[in-house]
């Protein structure tokens, strides 16, 4: 493994979820997934409702991702997002329940926008329980 690393910052509005150097980074764009190596090109992406899996250390660390956007340059990497929690930070459960309650929101919407906020719900519900499962 190259001695080079990526510095990682991991920004919520409430917080920085992860900041450190880590040796790659592959996360799920809209568009698809995507690896980063230290010395990418400058690289943007529309981060998806999903999962990012970093390497440090020869060890992963698996982060659930509530969107945003992703940026890298100069081996610097910044994940700008709603929220985003280290799999072993999240509540297994709170997310199981937070899935079943947006499922009975969905059939009983009314409006286009409920099936939004619904389906929102179940993405980032589905988003922590797969990386509570990578844990
Ligand atoms: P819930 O209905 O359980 O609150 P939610 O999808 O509405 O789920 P968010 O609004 O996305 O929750 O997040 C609110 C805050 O709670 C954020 O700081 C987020 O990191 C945290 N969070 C949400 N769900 C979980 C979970 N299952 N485990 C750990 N932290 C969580």
């Amino acid at each position: 493994m190259s001695d080079k690393k990526i510095h990682l910052k991991i920004i919520t509005p409430e917080k920085i979820v992860f900041e450190n150097d880590v040796d790659s980074i592959t996360a799920q764009g809209v568009n698809g997934s995507f690896g980063i190596l230290p010395d990418h090109i400058p690289f943007m992406a529309a981060l998806d409702v999903d999962t990012a899996e970093v390497l440090k250390d020869g060890n992963k660390i698996i982060f659930s991702i509530i969107g945003g956007a992703f940026q890298f340059k100069q081996n610097e990497a910044i994940i700008l997002t709603e929220a985003a929690e280290i799999s072993s930070d999240i509540d297994a459960q709170r997310a199981k329940l937070a899935k079943e309650r947006a499922e009975a929101s969905l059939s009983s919407a009314q409006t286009p926008r409920d099936v939004k906020i619904a389906n929102a719900a179940i993405a980032r519900a589905m988003a922590r329980l797969k990386a509570a499962s990578k844990n």
